[in-house]
């Protein structure tokens, strides 16, 4: 437990008002710590896995937190650096997975769509034939 920082990670932010205030409440204690103790931004804009998030360490424990801000259907979160690392590497094997079965699926579709049209012509084929054969 560190009054300085926070006692609890926030796995993702529920809505856009939880993070504003937990933004605000972040914002705050960076100040009022006045860089001496407690929190400082160690990096704004740092990158981890193609994801963009704040780094912030507590002077008073030693804990360094990751702040991901959501965006569109990201909710964002703020976890010490060990859990923010799990959390985006298991984000990232769950968006490739997804994009793993959307070739699969399109791939699956031209199959389809190439055999419906295999058949389609051999079906043309066979009724001009027997169209001809009939006629001669
Ligand atoms: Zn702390």
């Amino acid at each position: 437990m560190c009054d300085s920082c926070f006692s609890t990670e926030i796995v993702s932010f529920e809505d856009y008002q939880s993070f504003e205030k937990f933004d605000i409440e972040l914002i705050q204690k960076i100040e009022t710590n006045n860089n001496t103790f407690g929190l400082k931004v160690i990096e704004n804009n740092s990158f981890y896995s193609g994801f963009s998030f704040q780094i912030v360490k507590c002077n008073s424990c030693g804990t360094v937190w990751w702040f991901s801000v959501p965006d569109n259907s990201w909710r964002g979160f703020f976890l010490k650096e060990e859990n923010a690392k799990i959390k985006v590497t298991e984000f990232r094997k769950f968006d490739q997975r997804k994009r793993f079965v959307f070739v699969g699926l399109v791939t699956l579709l031209v199959l389809i769509v190439l055999i419906v049209l295999i058949v389609l012509i051999v079906l043309i084929v066979l009724i001009v034939l027997i169209v001809y054969l009939i006629i001669t």
